[in-house]
């Protein structure tokens, strides 16, 4: 039995409503501990505890690590987080309501990073956010879950922070025969690393991130998400903030469901009509969701955030 469940997929009447076509949704949100991480990570802590790993190290106070923190409370195994000192509160208790170590050491990311990795001996296991090749094996299996329902889509949309989640859904579209089909890779302006890749030709480290969508923050993607982009077809969107907080406050009135902004993302290119959904009659939507964002954060971000 794999860590994750098998969520619904629903077509949603009002989406489509609003976008003009028909559009199915893949509820990743209903994953425990609120993403589809739980799909890659689960899949990663339970083959290093297979080969004997005694203990799951992360550095992520975001999905990736209460992922982690989940995996490892229900393989019996420790796990220790390492956070910088600007995760939220809230971030840390759910981390610590998983039975989680959390450290709190330095200023940035690259110092909780590097002290996490400071501490890993030889039954530790590091569990990368986005850049792992069995992540990408398990979030795969979302794909092979809307294949199994009979449905098959003429476009996939999915948010993209370092390109895990497009990784494992290129390749399930690719083990179930999808390769043609055209996968919409969003992102915020704020945190345009695939974007930017894509028209670099090469992966680009950005100077920062400037978004609310802090679970899309990866100042680079990984290699294989701009390798897919290479060959297969992926369009590039960026939205605003305000598009995307504004989309998570409609998803909430629609389906009942609270998301983050980085899923946002992703909803706010269906609700707006982007241009990019033109070609397309039945759209799938990765939702998927995000436990670090509460109504009322959603709420005066959104009062914050000018359209643009
Ligand atoms: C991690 C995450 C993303 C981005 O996934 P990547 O694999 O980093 O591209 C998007 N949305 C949510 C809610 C996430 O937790």
């Amino acid at each position: 039995m794999p860590l994750h469940i098998t969520t619904p997929l629903i077509e949603s009447l009002p989406l489509s409503a609003h976008a003009g076509r028909d559009v199915w949704l893949k509820m990743e949100a209903a994953q425990p501990c609120g993403s589809f991480k739980l799909r890659g990570v689960g899949l990663a802590c339970e083959t290093h505890v297979a080969n004997g790993a005694q203990r799951l190290v992360s550095s992520s106070g975001g999905n990736a690590g209460l992922a982690v923190a989940y995996a490892g409370r229900r393989l019996g195994v420790p796990v220790v987080v390492v956070v910088p000192e600007t995760t939220p509160a809230r971030a840390r208790e759910l981390l610590q309501l998983e039975g989680a170590q959390v450290q709190v050491v330095g200023a940035s990311w690259q110092e909780a990073n590097a002290h996490a990795q400071s501490l890993l001996g030889a039954r530790d296991a590091f569990i990368h956010p986005f850049d792992d090749p069995l992540l990408w094996q398990g979030h795969a299996s979302l794909v092979d879950e809307v294949a199994q329902a009979g449905l098959v889509p003429d476009a996939v949309v999915l948010s993209v922070g370092g390109g895990g989640l497009l990784c494992g859904v290129a390749l399930g579209m690719q083990r179930n025969g999808w390769g043609a089909v055209p996968l919409i890779a969003v992102e915020t302006h704020g945190a345009a690393s695939l974007h930017q890749a894509m028209q670099a030709g090469h992966t680009v480290e950005l100077p920062a991130i400037t978004t609310v969508a802090t679970s899309l923050g990866a100042k680079r993607v990984c290699e294989q998400a701009l390798r897919w982009s290479q060959e297969r077809p992926v369009h590039s969107v960026l939205v605003s903030d305000h598009s995307a907080l504004t989309a998570c406050e409609r998803l909430m009135d629609d389906h009942r469901v609270v998301v983050e902004p980085a899923c946002g993302a992703a909803l706010a290119v269906v609700y707006e009509q982007h241009a990019a959904l033109q070609a397309y009659t039945k759209v799938l939507v990765i939702v998927c969701g995000g436990a670090t964002a509460t109504v009322e954060q959603i709420r005066q971000w959104r009062w914050a955030a000018a359209p643009q």
